[in-house]
């Protein structure tokens, strides 16, 4: 089933992302915790694509695991700055034969020392006319409330999300935020830039103080005075932590659904308890 056709529905939506292994070793414990969170019966559940490409066909096979033994969408991601046109198109092709209808296409972040000169895709915005050509996919892209760090201002960025959007994405998925103010007014702004498509709004439950420190470094996100607190007063209580952080998440998802958003895709890394928590603390507002 398609995305788009899932979000566009009356009813909210909620969807867990899961990451791949890096090697083959860890691929069983990747899939029980996958499982677990497929048991849930969420709308759908997205699949990350390693950075490099190296690991792409953990991707394609958590992907189709998910959906042809829990009839659970999968959306499966791919980055495409670090492969060549011959890489993509293999990956296409096999995503296409497994029977995957969804993929968030992506740039990917730039590796140190790549050569400009090799580069076959510079945006995700080259890659989406490609993945158009290769099948009928259902095409999400992302997009940042606090701009992607390199942008010089948020208005470039809009400007570059319009251009990503109009090469044929279906849908934007967030990345994650911590204030919900910064989402509606990130909506705002798209709206009058004329972007339509649907937005999923993507919550990252932190559950431990480590998590933050590295969410701050890759994206730049903004921690509310509020949520400082809290892992000020909880961080180094690992149980203390994984609460507070899973009933701030829950309040962020009450509070998006209250104001109108009808899709919320939760960033739960794997981790099966944060997706039941969540989904317990919204079982009377997701049915
Ligand atoms: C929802 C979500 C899921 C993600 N999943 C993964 C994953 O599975 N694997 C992974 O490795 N990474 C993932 N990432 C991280 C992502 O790969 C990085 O943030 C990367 O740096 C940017 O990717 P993008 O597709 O947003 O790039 P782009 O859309 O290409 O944008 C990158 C930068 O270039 C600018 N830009 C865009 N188009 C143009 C243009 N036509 N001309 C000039 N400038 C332009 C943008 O404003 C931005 O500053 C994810 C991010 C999000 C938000």
């Amino acid at each position: 089933m398609k995305i788009i056709d899932i979000i566009k529905s009356e009813k909210p939506t909620l969807s867990f992302e899961v990451f791949p292994p890096k090697t083959s070793q860890s691929l069983e414990s990747v899939l029980r915790a996958t499982d677990e969170i497929a048991e849930l019966r969420p709308d759908f559940m997205s699949v990350t694509y390693g950075a490099g490409g190296g690991t792409s066909a953990f991707t394609a096979n958590i992907a189709a695991h998910i959906q042809n033994t829990y009839g659970v969408p999968a959306l499966a991601h791919l980055t495409c700055v670090s492969s060549s046109r011959e890489k993509i198109s293999g990956v296409l092709d096999d995503l296409r034969e497994r029977g995957i209808e969804n993929i968030l296409a992506l740039r990917g972040d730039v590796p140190e020392g790549l050569d400009a000169e090799r580069i076959d895709y510079r945006h995700a915005s080259d890659l989406i006319p490609v993945i158009l050509e290769r099948g009928d996919f259902c095409i999400g892209g992302a997009c940042y409330p606090e701009k992607h760090p390199e942008s010089a201002t948020s208005q470039d960025d809009m400007r570059c999300l319009k251009t990503k959007v109009d090469s044929g994405c279906d849908f934007l998925t967030t990345q994650m935020f911590f204030d919900n103010s910064i989402l509606y007014n990130f909506l705002y702004r798209a709206r009058e830039a004329g972007i339509s498509v649907p937005i999923v709004a993507g919550i990252m439950p932190v559950t431990n103080a480590l998590q933050i420190r590295r969410i701050m470094a890759i994206s730049g996100s903004v921690l509310p005075p509020r949520f400082i607190r809290i892992v000020e007063r909880y961080g180094d209580d690992p149980e203390a932590m994984l609460q507070a952080g899973i009933v701030y998440a829950s309040e962020q998802i009450i509070d998006l659904y209250a104001n109108g958003l009808r899709a919320v895709h939760v960033y739960s890394m794997n981790k099966p308890e944060v997706a039941r928590r969540i989904m317990h603390n919204l079982s009377a507002i997701i049915y």
